[in-house]
């Protein structure tokens, strides 16, 4: 009988391989620059086409390579960094398997030029799919410069698998970032396209991690240190006030490696108990030495998981730092989120004598008829109540003293309302409107009762009307007395750039653009002044990581942030006026059934259904 199995050919099996060390141009990005770290490099240049699609080069100024070298640094298996297999447990590189220049050359065109310090000329080669198709000396500065073209030029599938450019660009900035924090004694550059996105000098960890992330991120930092015989930790927390919305900024490095660990990150966030408001998202940076023969070593290039031998008492070591850092440097004591500010005593009133309140009850009062006057629904969407409750003696003698008051209550209240919704609604018929809890708004068709999210409702309102916004009709701004000026990072910048034409369609103005910061001078007409930081800081999360590329994603989900940020919150009460436009508002939505993420606005229940429930 013929056998039937067979050796496949190299360039296959190079092609299978490769798969595993190279997913998308990222993966490149990772292997050149930690190869150039581990060849002593001072200074790293990372240039990138189209989110590395077309052109990856990394250019170092570390050890080079001499011809044999060159040549079978892309062979299988070849590396300098380990003999035998006990060399893996004193491992100080970052590569060892001498896989990642086989696998990349495998999958594009590569042209690499190197130079050591004791020759005079380089190498300079070029390899396609494998193989070497030229290597001639050359002119070149001492250490390495790789540029990987075309990657995936002869797997169309992997090819056509790739993300658009701003995807792959920002796993490539993650990438890049990644390293650039646990090397801040290496000065990295990252250029894509032809502009400059990061120019990092050589740095402590500190000014390294500020210029990663941004200046504004100095003040946020907290340090954390700690040494016990497991383990030595330095880093930084940031400070819970600046809490992030989405995971963006969460790195460990252990032994100088990026990894992503659940439980311990479950450590981190224990230590912020309590500080943190709701679902914000802690941001660290924090940097583990362990005994490399404490870790498994064997990880996958592409792996960032790695297992400890003592996870348990790490886990608690790491928990009782960051609290201790929190504490230690004031941060813990000052904020408690869940107590409500309404109920503080005022600053000058600390030291005054409680007073005993008088009661005077007056039986004709009506404490709701009052409620219009004194819950004062009427401000700009999610602003707290101007009126603290902290002065509830004052409050309930000036409901006493403005009960005659109480005929002009409606008419003031008339003129507050529309301000909260604008638009104009086709009336919805309704029998009046009722809320419950200030959460849900009650009314009734001819046969059916409606019980409405309010924040929903307001959310789908916006949601629409913003769309319009952009699209077409260009929203009112209200002008701001004093611009307002964000500092940003190097991704938020690009994100505001792509978004700044939709922002400003939506009620934005902008009067500066800088390299790492906006000036705004207008905003929409409903936002309030002080949620603006919050609600852009909101939406530069919500887009920073993956931003669409076609321009109606991105309409909606500009549209999409912006309204769930300024829709009312639950919590807040409404006037009945307010009730009734936002019921009118709704129904005159294209969707009033759901909100833009697809939840139900509303329930139902008929007559019928009750009539059922009373038999
Ligand atoms: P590994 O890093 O696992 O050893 P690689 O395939 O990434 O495997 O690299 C193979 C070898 O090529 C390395 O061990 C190193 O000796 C050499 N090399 C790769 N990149 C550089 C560089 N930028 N500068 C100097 N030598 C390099
Ligand atoms: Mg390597």
């Amino acid at each position: 009988m013929n056998s039937i199995i067979h050796l496949l050919p190299d360039h296959v099996a190079n092609q299978i391989a490769a798969g595993e060390v190279v997913q998308r141009p990222a993966s490149v990005v990772k292997e050149l620059l930690e190869n150039a770290v581990d060849a002593q490099a001072t200074s790293i240049t990372l240039l990138v086409k189209e989110g590395g699609k077309t052109l990856i080069q990394v250019i170092d100024n570390g050890s080079g390579m001499g011809d044999t070298d060159a040549r079978l640094s892309f062979e299988r298996h070849a590396t300098s960094k380990i003999n035998s297999a006990e060399d893996l447990f004193r491992l100080h590189t970052k590569g060892f398997r001498g896989e990642a220049l086989a696998s990349i050359a495998a999958v594009s065109h590569v042209e690499m030029k190197t130079k050591t310090e004791d020759e005079d000329l380089g190498s300079h080669l070029i390899i396609e799919g494998s193989s070497v198709v030229q290597q001639e000396p050359c002119v070149t500065p001492v250490g390495t410069s790789i540029a990987v073209k075309n990657l995936f030029f002869n797997i169309p599938a992997r090819r056509n698998f790739l993300k658009s450019t701003t995807v792959e660009q920002k796993h490539v900035i993650d990438e890049f970032q990644r390293v650039a924090l646990v090397h801040p004694s290496v000065a990295f550059k990252l250029i894509h396209n032809g502009s400059e996105l990061f120019n990092l000098p050589a740095a402590n960890h500190r000014q390294r991690i500020v210029g990663v992330m941004g200046a504004k991120t100095n003040e946020k930092l907290v340090p954390v240190k700690e040494e016990t015989d497991l383990i030595k930790l330095t880093g930084f927390v940031g400070k819970p006030e600046f809490a992030k919305k989405s995971r963006g900024e969460q790195f460990f490095f252990v032994n100088d490696r990026f990894i992503k660990h659940p439980y311990l990150h479950h450590a981190v966030s224990s230590a912020f108990e309590g500080l943190l408001k709701d679902k914000a998202y802690p941001s660290y940076f924090l940097y583990l030495q362990v005994n490399p023969q404490s870790i498994d070593i064997n990880i996958h290039p592409t792996k960032t998981e790695v297992k400890f031998d003592n996870e348990h008492a790490i886990y608690s070591i790491l928990r009782s730092s960051v609290k201790h850092s929190l504490g230690q440097f004031n941060v813990a004591p000052v904020l408690d989120f869940n107590k409500d500010s309404s109920m503080e005593t005022e600053y000058g009133l600390h030291k005054a004598k409680a007073k005993i309140p008088s009661i005077d009850v007056d039986r004709n009062f009506n404490p709701f008829e009052s409620e219009t006057k004194f819950g004062k629904a009427a401000r700009p969407a999610g602003a707290s109540p101007s009126r603290s409750t902290a002065n509830w003696e004052s409050l309930y003698t000036e409901i006493l003293e403005d009960k005659e008051d109480l005929m002009d209550i409606e008419v003031e209240s008339e003129q507050i309302s529309p301000s909260l919704f604008q638009g104009q609604a086709t009336p919805y018929q309704t029998s009046g409107t009722f809320q419950l809890q200030r959460k849900y708004i009650i009314t009734s068709t001819k046969s059916e009762m409606l019980i409405i999210d309010q924040h929903r409702a307001h959310f789908r309102i916006l949601y629409e009307e913003l769309l319009k916004n952009i699209t077409a009709q260009p929203a009112l701004s209200q002008q701001l007395l004093f611009p307002l000026k964000l500092q940003l990072n190097t991704i938020e910048i690009r994100v505001f750039k792509v978004l700044k034409e939709s922002l400003i369609n939506a009620g934005f103005s902008i009067s500066e653009f800088g390299e790492d910061f906006v000036k705004i001078n207008g905003i929409p007409n409903r936002l309030p002044e002080s949620e603006t930081s919050i609600l852009l800081d909101q939406l530069l999360s919500d887009f920073e990581n993956d931003i669409p590329d076609s321009g109606f994603d991105q309409t909606d989900r500009l549209a999409k942030s912006l309204a769930q940020s300024m829709a009312i919150k639950n919590g807040t009460l409404l006037q009945k006026e307010e009730q009734t436009e936002l019921v009118n508002l709704l129904f005159s939505c294209k969707e009033p059934m759901l909100t833009p993420l697809n939840r139900l606005v509303f329930v139902k229940q008929s007559a019928a259904d009750f009539d059922k429930k009373f038999m």
